[in-house]
């Protein structure tokens, strides 16, 4: 009896020994899952962030500089490259006029056409991850002296065609693998093209529908849509808006003695003179032909009289080269200013009117005075209250 007593309690004892052991690898086990399962949800919040500041920037040049600067922080990385296709020349320009130049961001590669992706990816568009090898990556990550010893580079593409590729490296091996699920990287490039093709694509429409394609200033569309918010601002700040009717003179005859070709670089170079005149939130248009319209926001009558004065100097002053000629021309100003009422009585529209008008009234009257020369128009006030109301 005794006997089977002490057998029963070693049986316990053992049967005790090993579920503590289970006990403890199931528990360590678990710490391994949980610590995975917060390292994830780490890693999905940052993502989420990234991606969410990615859908609500603006520009390309925005987009570029959060996500070359941001997504090494975000995720980690030892470095962060892209490459883009522009075979037009387009993105380098969007790029610029943004304030993003490329000889300060080596780690933005502009390539011309889509050939280095087609023999790294082939028709299949499958990102590449693993090891870093000079063959297989060196073109991704030019910008780099410190090579990765790991590498995701994840072709950018839209509707089966390329726009580029980001090339994300880390200087530890088990970063990136070969046997990785890469739903992660193809997520993260889907996104990331999208919101490429969004902003290119808004970038054109803008450029191409306000802007004039000849000398680069905006168009009399752009301008008609300006004018309407300027003269409100003007209105509820109490402030003048000036207005500059711009004619070249005898422009005929540059055409005519030069060919249209020097006529047309005569027109971009005036139009670039009349802008360096010009603050940045000052508003020019190309009106049509050789007349342009500038708006100039919160000046003096006197003051617009001085600016429109410095820009007619500064174009007789200058020549424009063509083809070993040296071409000559002189501009005739008319300007006219609106000067808001206490009270807000005048529609916009008639506003723009007749501050538009009453600048090329005067415009007129400086070509018949002799032409090169700058003329001030009536200013444009406010219809009184009681006039309209009778009206
Ligand atoms: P004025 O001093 O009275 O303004 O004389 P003007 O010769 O400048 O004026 P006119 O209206 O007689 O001629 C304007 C010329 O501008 C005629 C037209 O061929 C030329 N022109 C208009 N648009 C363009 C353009 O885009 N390119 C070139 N090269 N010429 C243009
Ligand atoms: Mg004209
Ligand atoms: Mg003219």
């Amino acid at each position: 009896m005794l006997c089977f007593l002490y057998d029963l309690k070693i049986r316990e004892t053992t049967l005790q020994d090993e579920l503590n052991t289970d006990l403890s690898i199931l528990e360590s086990h678990m710490d391994g899952v949980l610590d995975r399962v917060k390292t994830n949800s780490r890693t999905f919040r940052r993502f989420q962030d990234f991606e969410v500041r990615l859908l609500n920037l603006n520009s390309l040049g925005e987009m570029m500089r959060h996500v070359l600067a941001d997504a090494k922080n975000f995720f980690d990385l030892d470095t962060v490259g892209f490459c883009l296709i522009d075979e037009k020349g387009e993105i380098t320009e969007y790029l610029e006029n943004d304030g993003f130049y490329l000889k300060n961001n080596k780690e933005l590669k502009i390539i011309e056409d889509a050939e280095i992706l087609q023999e790294r990816f082939g028709f299949s568009m499958h990102p590449y991850l693993g090891s870093y090898s000079e063959e297989k990556c060196a073109e991704f990550f030019l910008h780099t002296e410190q090579k990765p010893v790991s590498v995701a580079i994840i072709p950018l593409t839209r509707r089966g065609r390329y726009l580029g590729a980001m090339s994300l490296g880390s200087r530890h091996a088990e970063r990136f693998e070969e046997t990785m699920a890469t739903d992660f990287v193809n997520h993260m490039a889907s996104v990331v093209s999208v919101c490429l093709e969004n902003n290119l694509n808004f970038e054109t429409l803008r450029r191409t529908s306000l802007i004039d394609t000849l000398t680069g200033v905006n168009n009399r569309r752009f301008l008609e849509q300006r004018l309407g918010e300027e003269i409100d601002r003007a209105q509820r700040n109490l402030e003048p808006l000036s207005c500059f009717f711009l004619d070249i003179d005898f422009f005929k005859a540059v055409n005519d003695t030069y060919g249209h070709q020097a006529g047309d670089q005569v027109l971009s170079a005036i139009a670039g003179a009349i802008k360096g005149q010009l603050r940045n939130n000052d508003v020019l248009a190309r009106y049509g032909g050789e007349e342009f319209v500038a708006l100039l926001t919160n000046i003096s009558d006197a003051k617009a009289q001085d600016i429109a004065e410095r820009i007619r100097k500064t174009i007789r002053n200058s020549a424009v080269e063509y083809n070993d000629e040296t071409i000559n021309v002189t501009i005739s100003i008319g300007t006219s200013t609106y000067l808001p009422g206490a009270e807000r009585t005048s529609v916009s529209q008639d506003v723009a009117e007749n501050l538009v008008n009453s600048a090329d009234k005067a415009l007129y009257e400086a070509k018949h005075a002799g032409r090169n020369r700058v003329v001030s128009g009536k200013a444009v006030v406010d219809v009184e209250a009681t006039v309209r109301n009778l009206g």
